[in-house]
């Protein structure tokens, strides 16, 4: 089993030994004594795209979220063909992404490029050792199959016995280009949904994180680039949300249901897909804290103290302020204050930063409330008193 911990650490999509990822980058440059044939290539990119399959359909959309249905068996397959891409094993997998999106892009995400930068956000979160440790209480579902805990055990075999394969059947140039680098590609491409698909691309909608949508990581990963959709509504089998929002997992996945193999794929309710319904608490809490935050509450502060010295009633406004926090923030609440970004200020603000959402009144007047609170924590301090010369 893959390690087990209680300490909560986020991941968006993948994490693979640190060694063995380290030693399968460096076999692909035995491709220069090797060189490599039509064949090898082929298969290159026949694996590539069966095992990111199996990561965007199986490890994602199916283990992580169960946005569609599926007999035992085709779950087995889902997971075994997924461990050939030595991304540990599906449990663990699930594990980690479930925390992903509890914590996108606060402190507590890995690999969240806002929080600790590209490279570390890309793969330098696999080196740290306790990044990889998944809660596995949020998986209790996929732990009462036995043959999926077998897997997450021996979550390298997969990939050993393919690589074996490979080399039994094609030589030495198919090992190394056919299985190693292929590999290699498929652990960047998710990747990238990680890191890129958390900087790059437009964000149709307010998800109180950084995810995007990138037409050109959704091409390269089968769908995966809608991020920003799928932040949006992760019950969706499909993640491209618009026609034209290329999606093959999704495609593949509805051949399946045709051929019987998976069914109840779902669907975002038009609703979400137009981006009517209103937002959910935590993020309207999480985004107002992000508007609020992008005004200086210091600088706000110290032009009303600098107004108030010269007021002849400063220190009765000193005393109401004063007075119970509550009434310290109704007052100022009621007080003309045009150093306090109004309601208007910010909710323009809000539609300057993020996308259209019948929740943004919500957004501006808890940022208001939020500043608030803040301006009367610093009101509230002593007031600096400046050292005059004798
Ligand atoms: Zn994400
Ligand atoms: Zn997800």
């Amino acid at each position: 089993m893959a390690s087990i911990s209680s300490r909560i650490h986020n991941d968006d999509i993948i994490y693979p030994s640190a060694v063995a990822f380290v030693l399968v980058h460096l076999a692909c440059l035995a491709v220069f004594w090797t060189g490599f044939r039509t064949v090898d290539v082929v298969v290159c990119l026949a694996l590539y795209f069966v095992r990111m399959f199996a990561i965007t359909a199986g490890l994602h959309r199916y283990f992580s979220h169960k946005s569609f249905k599926t007999s035992r068996f085709f779950q087995f397959v889902l997971a075994l063909v997924a461990g050939t891409s030595a991304q540990k094993g599906a449990i663990w997998w699930a594990a980690k992404h479930r925390e992903h999106h509890k914590y996108s892009d606060t402190p507590n995400d890995v690999h969240s490029p806002a929080q600790s930068g590209f490279w570390m956000a890309h793969l330098g979160w696999i080196f740290t050792h306790s990044k990889g440790d998944a809660d596995l209480s949020t998986v209790k579902d996929l732990t009462r199959y036995p043959e999926l805990v077998w897997l997450d055990k021996h979550d390298r075999l997969p990939a050993v016995v393919l690589a074996l394969l490979v080399l039994l059947t094609l030589g030495w140039s198919g090992l190394v280009v056919g299985f190693f680098v292929s590999t290699v590609l498929v652990y960047h491409c998710t990747f990238a949904i990680n890191s890129l698909a958390h900087v790059y691309g437009k964000q149709r909608y307010i998800t109180g994180d950084d995810s995007r949508n990138n037409w050109l990581l959704a091409l390269l990963t089968m769908g995966e680039g809608w991020h920003n959709n799928h932040h949006h509504y992760q019950a969706s089998t499909r993640q491209g949300f618009r026609w034209w929002e290329i999606d093959v997992t999704f495609y593949l996945l509805k051949l399946l249901s045709w051929l019987g193999v998976v069914w109840d794929l779902r669907s975002p309710p038009r609703a979400v897909v137009q981006g009517v319904k209103p937002l959910r608490p935590p993020v309207i809490e999480k985004v107002a804290r992000e508007l609020a935050l992008s005004f200086s509450i210091e600088t706000i502060t110290a032009e009303i103290r600098a107004k108030w010295e010269q007021m002849p009633d400063l220190d009765a406004l000193r005393e109401r302020t004063r007075l119970t926090r509550a009434r310290a923030e109704a007052y100022l609440s009621d007080w003309h204050l045009p150093e306090l970004p109004s309601f208007e200020e910010l909710r323009a603000r809000a539609l300057e930063k993020y996308a259209q959402s019948p929740s943004l009144d919500d957004i501006a007047g808890r940022a208001r409330q939020i500043l608030l609170e803040a301006l009367c924590d610093e009101l509230l301090q002593p007031v600096p008193v400046p050292s005059t010369p004798r």
